[in-house]
């Protein structure tokens, strides 16, 4: 990013300030946010700050988005990018908010050239380029399960192009380390799949390696000692590329 993003971010951070009393309402509702550093919760409220001023929110299906909601899926949105910055979110501005989960029309010609046509039921969705679309009855519910921090790693992960469970590695990280780390921790979470075993993990981490990515990177910030203790390679080179260590803080 520029001279001219700084200056304009400079300049936004300069001139507004999150409400106390809705910035408490928030933290009481995200309980990553009671875990963060003083100066951590400081830099947090900053991307806050600069993510409203940058992205915009739509509310479709009769919801009318809120300055409470707005700044809920800021704080979780910018939770991963606390020690990145919001450059990590550029070439795209939308957050779309449904009021619950949503119906989308999927289709697929397959090799006979017979379309497939179906609907699925979401409560979150990142287009490449586009919106997040997030149902808000998922957001606003802080469980080990997070529908933000899910949309938001897709959109990390396809920073690098077709998302594939490796977003844009650090200098003197490892691609390899990465794959194999990855590779290791989701063959043995379909083995346990396989097996009917309890998996910890959403089942659905197994469809592809950007999903385990991305309902991995959920249990790395909401249940952090679980997913080292569970999951330690992978952990470790999280850790290296989110630049942060969440089991550290509880
Ligand atoms: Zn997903």
């Amino acid at each position: 990013m520029g001279w001219l993003t700084s200056w304009r971010r400079r300049r936004v951070l300069a001139k507004h300030r999150l409400e106390d009393a809705l910035w408490r309402r928030t933290a009481g509702s995200l309980s990553f946010i009671k875990t963060l550093s003083p100066p951590e919760e400081a830099k947090l409220k900053d991307l806050v700050i600069l993510f409203l001023a940058e992205k915009q929110f739509a509310g479709v299906g009769g919801i009318e988005v809120s300055d409470a909601m707005r700044v809920s899926i800021a704080a979780q949105a910018c939770l991963p990018i606390l020690e990145l910055g919001l450059d990590w979110y550029s070439g795209w501005t939308g957050v779309v908010l449904y009021p619950g989960d949503f119906r989308v029309r999927r289709s697929e010609l397959d090799e006979d050239g017979v379309l497939h046509e179906w609907e699925d039921e979401l409560a979150g969705e990142a287009m490449p380029g586009g919106p997040v679309v997030l149902s808000w009855d998922a957001a606003a519910h802080d469980t080990s399960i997070n529908v933000v921090i899910h949309e938001f790693a897709h959109k990390l992960d396809m920073l690098s192009g077709a998302p594939n469970g490796v977003p844009p590695l650090h200098a003197g990280m490892s691609r390899r380390a990465w794959l194999a780390a990855l590779n290791d921790a989701l063959e043995g979470f379909c083995d346990a799949l396989e097996r009917g075993r309890d998996t910890w993990l959403d089942p659905y981490a197994a469809e592809h390696p950007s999903e385990f990515f991305a309902v991995i990177s959920e249990a790395f910030f909401q249940q952090p000692k679980e997913t080292r203790r569970r999951y330690p390679d992978f952990y470790d080179q999280l850790k290296l590329f989110y630049k942060q260590d969440p089991a550290s803080r509880v």
